[in-house]
């Protein structure tokens, strides 16, 4: 089994997910290539040479993929990230990181310095934007948040100063879709640089180069770990950027533990599947929540009723299991009746594992640009494996809850 690049547009995703980074001299004894099926997990610091000359030359060749110093990882983390580059045709490589929010922070490292300006979608996940407030703007870059409802009217944004332009669709609060495709095209006539948060899809539902990002980013941590027991994140760029990544996050010394990418690579071979599932589930609990008079509106994106639907159905081969639904009035302590009591439903941050959770939003209180409006509060599902009826008889028992102390 080879992780041949020259195969990878012919493969389909699926495929993909079953064969990719299990390169045969990353899964061999001497005699017997690839005759382990997965990269084993190779923990090392150092890492020892037959001579001085060995020595100097290791150091003084590129480090990409080969054994070095401990930083610079083992088979086990590369053959992750060959593994993530692969679902994306358009990409160069791939960099991991110890958590979603740290691949964040390189990637905008790599491509911003001092003076420059960055547009930041409004939806964006909370601690992005406190980087972009708290760290970004003590190094003298400058961030302004635009409607994650604009496409091509995010020109009135741009000055002679706009380096970079961050996309994050759907927002996983609100799930504002983007119109990637006319964002990326107007940012690469004015030599912009595009990032993109793809956690919500992963590019099994959505290949967020091949759309026209430079770069895309995922907190492994939800999807493609999907067991609620790894944090770590991933930013995939393509050739013109991915130098630049690579470097940034050597000079940072970013790396991730052997351990955990191979418990995420674990992950990765069940990605299709458990999305696709993922995906089933939350249709069948967000259809039926559509219907329920004590909700407003659903925001899930393969909705009617979640703005930039349309968008969705054009770029998107699927959805998965996150999505938040608007109560018909009620307050704090209503909303708080219907989530404390739910039988099947964790109450946590995180999402992407395989069981469901629920969780109180207030995107209100996340937003500069443009002005949260609605119905009364928001609630947010993490859809898991478990079976859809269970989840909505749980749901039925909770907005009955909601009805009695909304009085
Ligand atoms: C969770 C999350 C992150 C950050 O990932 P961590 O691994 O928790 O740091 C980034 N973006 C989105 C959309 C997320 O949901």
């Amino acid at each position: 089994m080879s992780g041949d690049q020259g195969d990878r547009k012919d493969r389909k995703p699926l495929t993909h997910l079953a064969q990719a980074g299990r390169k045969p001299e990353w899964t061999s004894m001497p005699g017997q290539p690839g005759a382990i099926v997965n990269p084993p997990v190779w923990r090392a610091s150092t890492i020892l040479y037959d001579d001085v000359a060995h020595l100097r030359r290791a150091a003084s060749s590129s480090t990409h993929e080969r054994l070095f110093y401990g930083r610079k990882g083992t088979p086990t983390a590369w053959s992750l990230a060959d593994a993530l580059t692969e679902m994306e045709p358009e990409a160069e490589g791939t960099m991991l990181f110890p958590s979603g929010v740290a691949a964040i922070a390189c990637a905008l490292l790599s491509v911003l310095k001092p003076g420059d300006h960055l547009l930041m979608v409004d939806s964006a996940y909370d601690p992005t934007r406190n980087f972009c407030d708290k760290m970004l703007k003590s190094y003298g870059i400058e961030t302004t948040y635009y409607d994650p409802l604009e496409s091509v009217s995010i020109h009135h944004f741009i000055h002679e100063k706009t380096r970079a332009i961050f996309l994050e669709s759907p927002g996983s609060l609100t799930f504002e879709v983007q119109d990637v495709p006319a964002i990326t095209a107007l940012a690469r006539q004015r030599g912009i640089v595009t990032l993109i948060d793809n956690t919500w899809a992963t590019p099994y539902f959505f290949q967020a180069l091949s759309h026209g990002a430079d770069i895309s980013i995922l907190a492994c941590t939800k999807y493609i770990v999907g067991h609620s027991d790894v944090m770590l994140g991933s930013v995939t760029a393509t050739p013109a950027l991915f130098p630049k990544v690579r470097q940034t996050a050597y000079l940072l010394g970013q790396m991730v533990s052997p351990d955990d990418a191979w418990l995420a690579s674990r992950g990765l071979r069940t990605l299709g599947v458990r999305l696709n599932q993922h995906q089933d589930s939350a249709l069948h609990v967000a259809r039926w929540l559509a219907d329920q008079p004590d909700v407003a509106r659903v925001l899930h994106p393969a909705l009617p009723s979640c703005p930039g639907h349309e968008i969705w159905r054009r770029d998107f081969s699927g959805s998965s299991g996150l999505f938040s639904f608007v109560l018909n009035g009620g307050d704090e302590q209503s909303r708080a009746a219907l989530i404390d009591g739910l039988a099947h439903f964790g109450i946590g941050y995180s999402w992407g594992g395989f069981e469901s959770l629920a969780l109180p939003v207030d995107p209100a209180r996340y937003r500069t640009a443009t002005a949260w409006q609605a119905e009364g509060p928001v609630v947010r599902l993490q859809i898991g494996l478990e079976d859809p009826a269970d989840l909505v008889a749980d749901l039925d028992a909770g907005l009955a809850r909601f009805r009695k102390a909304r009085g």
